[in-house]
């Protein structure tokens, strides 16, 4: 605002307010002076003291008023002489309005006051050095008006302001403008000022730089001025607009939309703004409009889907990617009635090559694999990775099963040349299992799944080779894909048991424990045995839960046999290898003692040799946390493999179980035999129990017994049987047999 515009207003303002107060009221002969000028009518002196007492409040508000005044407005005589002043000029120059009051403005200034003519202009500028009482100067600008009545001159009136602290506060307002700028500018979102209009009131760098508009000054075509619809697709503005006239978001909570702007040359930009309320002084000056680019986010979402389709590993595509290249591939095949393959292949002993190689080996003879064999399949083969050492291979549009084998075929053959891994030459082989479309199944999942089942068949069949998958119901293959199906609904449902064989001493007969069996009463197949289906639920992962299963049902069983008077019977239960290595064994061991309330030393956990196969550095770990909870450990199946003999020294370990195999021979072979003389006596040097497993016969009991055996189980005494048999079998025992025999 220039000097006129402002001092106008102040005239303006003021004037108005302080005449509205006093109707006859002059604002600038604030001292004594006014009740002189209210004259002229006459008043009655009752009106005369309301009009006092009126006057007196009046002149409390002006002189008040007065007080906050920045600038001095003065009043003075045709001639100069100062008729009043305002307090401003204490602060300005030094003298108290007394002090100035009846003196000539000349007094105080380098230049005498401007003259009027009738005819002149009706105020002038008029900037001079006024002297302050302390003795320096000051020059100020003022703004002086004559105030014509009857055409003669009958004042002069003058505003004196404050030109330092002007100039100061309009720096002080430039800088902090300057700071706004860069803060918006320095935002890395776009932001822009939007009137009701939906005029465009004020943009930052982002948005300018988003749009590819340059600076407003260098191209002189700013944005601030233009429309929103300049900026916004075509297509979302009209929304844009109803959303800022609804108001729909609250200022709490801006809200946020997906819009397309266009930049410069109609380029399409996605966007997400989120609106706010913009207020100033209290009123809502328009809708602050925050842009966000859409473009790098879209980037990186579109980086990260493709990450998570390929393994990164090998780099190859991932199962996710692998089904849906099959999907499209089916429905081409099923077009021009072709075939498609599925082979799944599993390089055979990886997991001796990972454990004594090391990891970071087995990882870059997994890459090798991938590499060697994208090398050498045909380019519109699909290569995948299904897990770990398994990969998958898409062969389509094939004409039948014939070049299914082929490819098959070739794939494992691919592996004759050996593979170099850190300087060393590896001849690694593998083993696959193919699924042909349509002949085994017509979707992905059956397929993969058929090839599964062949490819476990030719590993059963010691690897190397391929096998082709098959539909047919009695096939192996099949029977275990459908048991595997079967096997989660019966999980599921519940369907699993568990039955308990008596563990007993072989001279007195009497019944120390029992071992818990899994048996599953399938719906159509009758009784499925464990052998059948505990490696099924090993291979699916599906042991972890069904074990913990069969643990807390043993440890309540064994409560009730506690609870039922038989305190000192105890409870064996087999954990697979994959369950002692989950890594809260020990929590769920604890749990299932807590919640059955059986105490620990009641509860034998059974290993296999094949648990021995492990890391042993794990399996120490976990020996000795079963030991601290008080359970004891068995090792089961001992004497098939040697990997636990030379260890059974160092580990907590507290039975062998003699393998069946050894007491079934035991009558014919006298090799037999003395594994098991020399089992017992070592289990006896390290002071651990021996049971004999799979008696059969009343000659095997007889020998087991002489041997030295502390505890016989087998179908000598009884099968595993069912929790309601247990307390008959309890109570009648087994000592009348055995006493006879005595
Ligand atoms: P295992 O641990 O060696 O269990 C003993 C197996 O020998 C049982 O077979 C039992 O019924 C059988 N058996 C007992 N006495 C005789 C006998 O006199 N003669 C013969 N020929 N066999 C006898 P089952 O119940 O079929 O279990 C087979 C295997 O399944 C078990 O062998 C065990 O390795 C596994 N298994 C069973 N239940 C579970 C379980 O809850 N968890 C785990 N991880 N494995 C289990
Ligand atoms: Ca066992
Ligand atoms: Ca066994």
């Amino acid at each position: 605002m220039d000097m006129l515009g402002w001092s106008a207003a102040i005239f303006g303002a003021l004037a108005c307010a302080l005449l509205a107060l006093a109707a006859d009221f002059h604002w600038w002969a604030l001292e004594g002076a006014a009740l002189v000028s209210l004259g002229g009518a006459f008043v009655g002196l009752e009106e005369t003291l309301r009009s006092r007492q009126r006057l007196a409040t009046v002149e409390d508000r002006l002189v008040h008023i007065d007080h906050g005044l920045p600038d001095i407005l003065f009043e003075a005589t045709p001639d100069g002489a100062i008729r009043s002043i305002t307090h401003a000029s204490i602060r300005l120059l030094g003298y108290t309005p007394e002090e100035m009051r009846g003196r000539h403005v000349s007094e105080f200034t380098a230049d005498p006051l401007p003259s009027f003519r009738a005819d002149g202009p009706a105020s002038r500028t008029w900037t001079t050095e006024w002297k302050r009482a302390d003795g320096s100067t000051r020059t100020f600008t003022s703004i002086v008006e004559p105030i014509w009545r009857e055409g003669r001159l009958r004042a002069i009136r003058g505003v004196v302001r404050d030109q330092a602290e002007r100039v100061a506060a309009e720096s002080a307002l430039r800088e902090s403008e300057a700071r706004f700028r860069r803060v918006l500018d320095a935002a890395q979102n776009g932001i822009m000022l939007v009137g009701h209009e939906g005029k465009i009131l004020l943009t930052n760098d982002a948005l300018r730089n988003l749009l590819g508009e340059g600076a407003p000054d260098a191209s002189g075509n700013d944005l601030a001025g233009r429309d929103l619809a300049s900026i916004v697709h075509p297509a979302y503005i009209d929304q844009l607009m109803a959303l800022m006239a609804s108001r729909a978001w609250s200022d709490a909570a801006p809200s946020h939309y997906e819009v397309q702007l266009l930049g410069r040359g109609g380029a399409l930009i996605e966007v997400e703004v989120s609106l706010a309320t913009f207020k100033e002084r209290e009123r809502n000056t328009g809708v602050l409009i925050e842009v966000r680019d859409l473009t790098e986010a879209r980037r990186a979402s579109e980086a990260i889907r493709r990450m998570s389709d390929y393994d990164r590993l090998t780099g190859l595509p991932n199962r996710d990617l692998f089904d849906r290249h099959l999907q499209r591939a089916l429905i081409d095949a099923k077009a021009a009635q072709r075939h498609v393959a599925v082979v799944l292949i599993d390089l055979d002993r990886f997991k001796l090559i990972n454990d004594t190689l090391g990891h970071p080996s087995g990882d870059r003879l997994l890459f090798a694999v991938a590499q060697r064999l994208q090398s050498k399949l045909p380019p519109q083969h699909l290569l995948a990775r299904f897990s770990g050492d398994e990969y998958l291979v898409l062969c389509p549009d094939l004409s039948g099963i014939a070049a299914a084998e082929g490819a098959a075929r070739r794939v494992i053959a691919s592996f004759d040349e050996p593979f170099e891994l850190d300087g060393h030459q590896l001849q690694v082989s593998a083993t696959g299992g193919v699924a042909v479309f349509p002949t085994h199944a017509e979707d992905p999942a059956t397929l993969v799944r058929i090839a599964d089942a062949a490819l476990h068949e030719a590993k059963a069949g010691g690897g190397n080779t391929y096998r082709m998958g098959s539909n047919d119901a009695n096939d192996p293959a099949r029977r275990r894909l459908e048991l595997e199906s079967d096997l989660r609904r019966a999980v599921d449902q519940r369907e699993l048991r568990v039955h308990y064989q008596p563990q007993v001493d072989p001279t007195s007969g009497e019944v120390r424990g029992f071992e818990a069996l899994l048996r599953w009463d399938h719906c159509v197949r009758g009784n499925v045995g464990p052998d059948e289906f505990v490696p099924l639920l090993e291979d699916t992962g599906l042991i972890v839960e069904v074990g913990d299963f069969v643990l807390r049902e043993a440890c309540i069983e064994a409560k009730r046999w506690h609870d039922a008077g038989h305190d000192r019977l105890r409870v064996a239960v087999n954990l697979a290898p994959r369950q002692f290595l989950v890594s809260d064994l020990d929590e769920r061991i604890r749990a299932a003692l807590a919640d059955s309330g059986l105490p620990p030393w009641a509860l034998e956990v059974e290993l296999t040799e094949s648990a021995g196969l492990l890391d042993f550095d794990a399996v120490a770990g976990v020996l000795d946390s079963l030991a601290e909870i008080g359970v004891t450990t068995a090792i089961d199946d001992f004497g098939i493999g040697q990997s636990w003999l030379s260890r059974l020294q160092q580990f907590h370990i507290g039975t062998l179980k003699v393998d069946r195999t050894f007491i079934q021979r035991i009558m014919a072979s006298g090799n037999d035999f003395a594994i098991v003389e020399a089992v017992v006596a070592l289990g006896h040097a390290l002071g651990m129990d021996v049971v004999a497993e799979g008696v059969e016969t009343r000659e095997q009991l007889d020998v087991v017994r002489a041997i030295g055996c502390d505890l016989v189980q087998g179908f000598y005494y009884s099968p595993a049987v069912a929790p309601d048999a247990i307390e008959a079998l309890l109570r009648d025992g087994f000592t009348r047999p055995i006493a006879v025999a005595v």
